[in-house]
């Protein structure tokens, strides 16, 4: 997981203090390089250049190390760009793919039969396994490697197996070999040499054809997609501009757009009941009734209308703004209401894809609070029991709640099919980003077809998240509701206490004393290490606490988050995992020991508190580490009409001070990295 919790700097003030700078080579062009005999090892790890005068004297000349050691390696002859010449002893490794079924056959027990190649063939041969196939590369001369590969095709032939997917291809750094001969390979994988042609033409207009029609062919058996389920009330569509800008602006400052390119649509009028959306589907009425709430959330008031008339939607909204029913009610109605019953499709028709394990388990929560016509939902995360989830998928489900790692491991190994997906929901886009599920999300979606609905929420709309938007979502409508300074915050005291580092421990304990019987706070921190840390330190002085973060069992964090739900411990100590999708009422406090990685993150943490109208206190611990944050924090403090401490305001000008000098001997060229004690 690559959350701040294991990415956090250690040291100095805001990174900023000066650290030894390694003295780097100067970069040159390749070909530059190459004539004065550097040899770069781009291999993992390897950032290192050796210099010509170390090869010089080594027996096998151009290259500082065999090619297999650790993965690519570009090599050239001295005195001669690009090698030519000796490819016929050193050419690029062959590379091509095995089913997984048949990497046991040429590897062998102990890698045996690896070695028996290598030894026959007087190559060296490399496996890197893949989720459904292996990369088999061989590294020799071309001879050698013909060799090899004839012996791996003799073997995979007498196991009785076919390698349905072979396919063969120089590697990537081919391109550095001008003139090399390339080695292709038949289905049948005999070996051919070609010359190497870079100039062959590529038939663009016909590729995309091709792929055109291929994609209407994966799709062509699918039956419509049924989206619009929306009759506008006579009292909403009579309102007036006026009135519409009104009700948008009362309800926390809803702005919203038509992202469609060309002809704007109109964008329909925000609700103002329950009713407006859903008189006409009893079964949603009944449920909203027995819950108890009263009136639409902002994003529910916006986003109900436009998802309900069969849009795609991106919804700037954060956990505790309603957002999980704004696109499960028009869900449920969408699922209910396909040409063909949901029991006949084959799959499950919705499909909400969240960030973590635990905003999963809540929208799971959310999902189950209502019923509506036996829709059923599963929830399917790393960690938990994967042969349960394997089993409720196969039985059937309506709704599939998953996060992109588990979902994808299903999805690879054939336990689900989403291409019964009418309903797409990317849950916290932001968060999926951060926390690297990109190219997840892009596996998972090449099963889903293309004409579903698809709704996306976020915290923020950095250009990721665009990016996100556009590959995925069609002509969408945008509502934001808020800003940063969103409602939740203004409604928290938040206090900022600045501190020296080495303080914070006491302090905190001065806070945890000074707890009343009935609060319950969530102590943020920056790293998954000080959070056991600081557990472990409380529990040994008999504070009961519970601590959350990614280095946890699954069922360790579902105990912690019980725990502190239902009251058995008081004091939750979080990395960020918690800072989104944790929706406990009742917290009165959240203690920020370590300032979070950016102002965002602060409010989410803030928001953990003060929800559901009640009021909150967030108390912050600043140290002269945090100074880069401080301007920023400042902002949202008077945006909420808090104190703002005197330390905090000439840290923020201190930092301002730096951040000109560090301009200013840039412009200048004089060396940089004057320590923040100094500005
Ligand atoms: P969410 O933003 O989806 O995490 O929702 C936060 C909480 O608000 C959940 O406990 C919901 O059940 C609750 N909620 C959702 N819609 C409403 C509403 N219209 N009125 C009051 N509470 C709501």
């Amino acid at each position: 997981m690559s959350d701040w919790e294991a990415d956090s700097e250690e040291d100095g003030p805001g990174g900023a203090a000066p650290k030894p700078s390694r003295a780097l080579p100067a970069w040159r062009p390749a070909t530059e390089a190459a004539s004065a005999g550097v040899c770069e090892n781009r291999a993992a790890g390897g950032d290192k250049k050796e210099r010509g005068d170390g090869w010089k004297g080594r027996p096998r000349q151009g290259l500082a190390r065999e090619p297999w050691q650790s993965g690519p390696l570009e090599y050239r002859a001295r005195g001669s760009p690009g090698g030519r010449g000796r490819e016929s002893a050193r050419s690029p490794p062959l590379c091509f793919h095995l089913d997984n079924a048949l990497v046991g056959t040429v590897i062998g027990r102990g890698g045996a039969k690896i070695k028996e190649l290598e030894e026959s063939s007087g190559c060296k041969i490399q496996v890197v396994r893949g989720n459904c196939d292996a990369e088999i590369k061989i590294f020799g001369g071309n001879d050698k490697q013909t060799k090899a590969k004839m012996l791996i095709d003799d073997l995979v032939e007498r196991s009785g197996q076919s390698n349905s997917g072979e396919k063969y291809e120089k590697d990537s750094f081919k391109h550095q070999h001008v003139g090399t001969t390339y080695c292709h390979a038949s289905r049948s994988g005999a070996l051919m040499s070609v010359n190497n042609n870079p100039k062959q033409s590529i038939n663009w207009t016909s590729l995309r054809e091709n792929k055109a029609k291929y994609e209407a062919m994966k799709w062509a058996d699918l039956p419509p997609i049924e989206k619009i389920f929306y009759k506008e009330s006579p009292n909403i569509a009579s309102m007036s501009q006026d009135e519409v800008d009104r009700q948008r602006k009362e309800n926390n400052n809803i702005t919203c757009d038509d992202l469609k390119e060309s002809e704007k649509r109109r964008i329909p009028n925000p609700i103002c009941k329950f009713e407006d959306a859903f008189q006409h589907y009893p079964d949603v009425m009944a449920n909203i009734r027995k819950v108890g709430f009263q009136t639409p959330t902002p994003i529910q008031s916006q986003a109900w209308p436009i998802v309900l008339q069969g849009f795609d939607l991106i919804g700037i909204a954060q956990t505790g703004t309603g957002k999980t029913l704004a696109y499960l009610m028009p869900g449920f109605i969408h699922l209910d209401s396909q040409p063909i019953p949901r029991e006949k499709r084959g799959g499950p028709g919705m499909l909400v894809l969240t960030p973590t394990r635990e905003l999963a388990l809540q929208v799971e929560a959310e999902c189950s609070k209502y019923s509506y016509k036996g829709i059923k939902s599963i929830c399917i995360y790393g960690g938990g029991d994967r042969k349960g989830q394997i089993s409720m998928v196969t039985k059937g489900v309506d709704i599939v709640i998953a996060t992109p790692g588990r979902l994808n491991d299903l999805q690879m190994n054939n336990f689900i099919n989403l291409r019964s997906i009418t309903y797409l929901v990317l849950d916290e886009a932001d968060r999926m980003l951060d926390m690297g599920f990109e190219p997840q999300i892009m596996k998972i979606l090449l099963d889903v077809r293309p004409d579903r609905q698809t709704i996306m929420t976020s915290a923020t709309w950095p250009d990721g998240v665009r990016r996100l938007a556009k590959s995925y979502l069609k002509d969408p409508m945008i509502v934001y509701v808020g800003t940063l300074d969103l409602a939740a915050v203004n409604t928290v005291e938040q206090k900022v206490v600045v501190i020296p580092e080495e303080e914070k421990r006491a302090f905190t304990r001065y806070f945890i004393d000074t707890m009343k019987s009935e609060d319950k706070v969530i102590i943020f921190v920056g790293k998954k290490l000080t959070a056991d840390d600081l557990s472990s330190d409380f529990g040994l002085q008999g504070i009961p606490v519970q601590s959350l973060h990614g280095n946890r069992e699954q069922c360790d964090r579902e105990q912690a988050l019980e725990d502190f739900k239902k009251g058995r411990v008081r004091i939750l100590i979080a990395t960020d995992l918690a800072s989104r999708g944790l929706d406990v009422q009742d917290i009165t406090h959240v203690f920020n020991f370590d300032f979070p990685r950016n102002i965002e993150e602060y409010v989410h943490r803030v928001g953990r508190t003060g929800r559901a109208g009640r009021s909150g206190e967030a108390v912050t611990l600043v140290t002269r580490n945090d100074w880069r944050i401080a301007s920023e924090l400042i902002e949202i403090l008077a945006r909420g009409n808090q104190v703002i401490p005197e330390e905090l305001i000439s840290m923020a000008e201190r930092y301002k001070q730096f951040q000109l000098k560090k301009e200013m001997e840039k412009d200048c060229g004089k060396p940089r990295g004057r320590s923040w004690k100094n500005a």
